[in-house]
């Protein structure tokens, strides 16, 4: 079998260095073909020198030029790019079987949905691409001839637990409810007076997994699973009503399907994105991901509880932004990524993030856009309007 090109958007972080964890298991059936990233030059050289790919993308042109010294000096033949644009290039090369779409924010979007058009088999790790521009993003899978698979372990687990072939139609497949489990995150047990004085520190650090800091904070808010539940919304085709959210603090099922029958199907395993990730790689068949076997017997007990939106009311906005449609949710999140870049910063308080959300939600025009320049535009409207307001 001819090796399978893949590109790793998002290459230095943590999804893509999972990612070249599981490439690196299989050199004989995946070759990379480009890795790209922001600004990390060390970790991408280092990447350059194990995995030769044709391309390296630094989006940042002065990191560009450090890698391009650095590759010349070590007389590797990479060539680099630089600019946003060449994350969309890279995103589309003929080369390209398969394309891990694992930037953070929607930074990551343009690149995802050229990816899409151009019907690469994208392996889904940024869920905000999804939550901004849903319905774009599956016209243009369908459009395209693309084949979506999700990275994201809860997604992924509803996927391997939906029948085969499944076509988009809960009432077809006789299922009832999507069943979303999340570990409640670092926070789950503090009350609300608590909750008000977390540092950035804490947020970040995380029971179960070791992710990018935006993604631990959104843990810690429980807006992660709000973009995750309008990430399945759109995946699945599933309304609102038919998704539900448990708290298992454990994070080892790691998402169900509960049938009409009564039948819950669930996908258990450690925590360790390397599952899901050598999934989408391989899938219909399965690879070994370098993960090792649940031990049923070593395991705490399993248990469930229902989210407090109260005390994490992230998670209620993100619904409610589902149910609203249109711009809402590009709103929602646009909010929430000026918000959680303003608590690490220091500006804002762990609290200060469901309300800057909760405000955006209130002030802006959420009536749908019709083009993707002009969701864009509202994009970038909310983040340079919430910015300018922020304290110091
Ligand atoms: P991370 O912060 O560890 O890595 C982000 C990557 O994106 C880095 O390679 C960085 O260079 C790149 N990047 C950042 N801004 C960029 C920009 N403007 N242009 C180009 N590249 C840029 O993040 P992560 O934890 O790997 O998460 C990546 C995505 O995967 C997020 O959307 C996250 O929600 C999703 N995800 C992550 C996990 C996880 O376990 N880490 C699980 C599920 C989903
Ligand atoms: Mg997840």
């Amino acid at each position: 079998m001819k090796p399978q090109g893949i590109v790793v958007l998002g290459a230095t972080g943590s999804i893509g260095t999972n990612t070249l964890d599981v490439v690196a298991r299989h050199p004989e059936r995946y070759r990379v073909v480009a890795l790209a990233a922001h600004r990390q030059v060390d970790r991408l050289f280092d990447q350059c020198r194990q995995f030769r790919p044709v391309f390296a993308v630094m989006v940042d042109e002065q990191a560009a030029s450090a890698l391009r010294l650095r590759l010349n000096e070590a007389g590797l033949p990479v060539e680099v790019l630089t600019g946003v644009h060449a994350l969309e290039m890279v995103a589309t090369l003929p080369e390209a079987d398969m394309v891990m779409a694992a930037i953070v924010g929607a930074a990551g979007l343009p690149s995802a949905l050229a990816a899409a058009r151009a019907g690469k088999r994208i392996l889904l790790a940024n869920k905000e691409s999804l939550v901004v521009a849903g319905q774009l993003f599956m016209s243009a899978v369908r459009e395209g001839g693309a084949t979506l698979l999700p990275v994201d372990s809860e997604h992924n687990a509803i996927f391997q637990s939906l029948p085969d072939g499944y076509l988009g139609s809960l009432e077809q497949a006789g299922v009832r409810k999507i069943i979303l489990t999340a570990s409640g995150g670092p926070f789950r047990q503090l009350s609300s007076a608590e909750l008000h004085g977390v540092t950035p520190a804490q947020a970040c650090k995380h029971p179960n997994w070791v992710m990018g800091q935006k993604i631990s904070v959104d843990s810690a808010s429980l807006m992660n699973k709000g973009l995750e539940v309008i990430e399945a919304h759109w995946l699945f085709n599933a309304p609102a009503d038919n998704i539900d959210v448990v708290v298992h603090p454990q994070s080892v099922v790691h998402s169900m399907v509960q049938y009409r029958d009564g039948s819950v199907v669930a996908q258990l395993g450690s925590p360790d994105m390397r599952t899901p990730i050598a999934y989408a790689m391989a899938w219909p068949e399965r690879i070994d991901a370098g993960v090792a076997s649940l031990d049923f017997f070593a395991l705490s007990n399993l248990t469930f509880e229902r989210p407090d939106l109260e005390r994490f009311p992230c998670l209620k906005l993100a619904f409610e932004a589902l149910r609203s449609g249109g711009d809402a949710p590009a709103v929602l999140n646009a909010a929430n990524e000026v918000a959680v870049a303003a608590f690490l910063n220091g500006q804002i308080g762990f609290m200060g993030i469901p309300e800057l959300v909760e405000q955006a939600l209130g002030r802006f025009d959420l009536s749908a856009s019709a083009t993707l320049d002009a969701l864009l535009e509202k994009d970038r409207e909310v983040r340079s309007s919430l910015e300018a307001r922020l304290p110091l």
